[in-house]
């Protein structure tokens, strides 16, 4: 095997972590000695040992003169734990393979130097671009300090996300709507405006048997609009944060504090989402999954701020000027000022077309 075939073992236990090590990253590593590997680790939850610690340990003495295949680049500062780079030093490893470096621009490279100045042969960028994608959502909350934000909506083939009466159950099919609870399951947050909160009165809790965790629930809700009957502030199935903006009342607030919500109020008469994701990034919210309605689609699209869109069409047409579209607000005027996508993924699920799509760079 070849320096690649390892690092895809150790990518793969990387993702067992997924949904699980937030604020951190999924990290894997495998220990190879004479072409046989005799210990692998990932990092399984925040505060736990690091993916080396796990495989340095159950190589044990023969670590030395090994080569370890690590998906991120080892840390160098005492943090939950003690660095990684000095267990490598001391377990006398010979050579070290990594596929990306740390993406702190206050720390990168200091992992390698310190394994360098040790004497130990260092390689890296090995499936680099596999592992960046495995860590998007990391890479994009250390650069930024803001979550990575995915909108999601699903609709009729022509955009609509209900008829010009308001009926919308259902448009697309248990396959789409399952789906939904995959990346519920992913996400450290899942935000609605207070819209879909008073017609709905969704539960936004991930129904998938066993789920990892329960993303907390935020609403948008400048004047504290949110119905004290309504399911998000009582059924106390996961966290519930409520943004406000800065008018809401003490009086008013103190009435919700006694439900299972949090109430968090923004400095500004209105919620700017910019300054949103900032607060959400220093609560440790790494990823975000908004799920609407369409003003809230409309604000996050006119940021420009968000990462990824997932749509689900449903093969329907609904038709009516009146009936809502999947994305509201004031939109934009010129066609160049319009936000470009690439598609990245295409899926059928059941009858339903699922298309993921990144932002264009540039
Ligand atoms: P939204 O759910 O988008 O809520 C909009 C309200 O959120 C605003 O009126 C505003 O009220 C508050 N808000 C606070 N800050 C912001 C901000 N920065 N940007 C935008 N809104 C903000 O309302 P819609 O009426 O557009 O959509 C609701 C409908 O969408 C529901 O009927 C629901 O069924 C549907 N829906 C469909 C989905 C789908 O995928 N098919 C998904 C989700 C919802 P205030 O000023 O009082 O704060
Ligand atoms: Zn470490």
């Amino acid at each position: 095997m070849e320096d690649q075939d390892y690092m895809k073992v150790a990518l793969q236990l990387a993702e067992q972590g997924s949904g699980q090590t937030s604020p951190n990253p999924l990290v894997g590593a495998v220990v190879v000695k004479n072409g046989q590997m005799i210990g692998m680790g990932a990092h399984l939850k925040a505060g736990e040992p690091h993916a080396e610690v796990h495989a340095i340990r159950m190589a044990g003495a023969e670590a030395e003169d090994s080569t370890v295949y690590v998906t991120l680049e080892p840390c160098s500062h005492h943090g939950k734990t003690p660095p990684c780079a000095d267990l490598l030093i001391s377990s006398k490893v010979k050579r070290v393979v990594i596929a990306a470096e740390d993406p702190n621009p206050l720390v990168a490279g200091r992992g390698i130097k310190k394994l360098l100045a040790a004497g130990i042969e260092v390689v890296s960028g090995v499936l680099n671009s596999e592992a960046e994608a495995l860590n998007k959502v990391f890479f994009h909350f250390i650069q930024t300090k803001r979550p990575f934000v995915t909108l999601k909506w699903a609709g009729s083939l022509d955009g609509k996300t209900a008829t010009v009466t308001g009926e919308s159950k259902w448009i697309t099919g248990e396959e789409a709507r399952l789906d939904v609870h995959k990346y519920r399951e992913l996400h450290d947050a899942i935000l609605a405006g207070v819209e879909t909160v008073i017609k709905d009165d969704p539960s936004l809790t991930c129904r998938l048997e066993n789920p990892k965790k329960q993303p907390v629930r935020i609403v948008l809700d400048t004047h504290l609009r949110t119905p004290e009957t309504a399911a998000v502030v009582n059924d106390g199935l996961s966290e519930t944060w409520i943004i406000t903006g800065s008018g809401v009342s003490p009086e008013k607030i103190a009435s919700f504090q006694k439900k299972k919500a949090v109430i968090i109020q923004m400095n500004t008469p209105a919620i700017e989402i910019d300054n949103l994701l900032l607060l959400l990034g220093e609560k440790n919210i790494t990823s975000l999954f908004v799920e609407g309605g369409a003003a809230v689609h409309g604000s996050f699209i006119k940021s420009g701020l968000f990462n990824e869109v997932v749509s689900y069409a449903a093969p329907m047409l609904i038709g009516g000027k009146d009936a809502p579209p999947a994305v509201g607000g004031a939109g934009f005027r010129g066609i160049n000022e319009a936000i470009r996508l690439k598609i990245k993924q295409t899926e059928i699920l059941g009858d339903d077309l699922k298309i993921v799509c990144v932002k264009k760079e540039g």
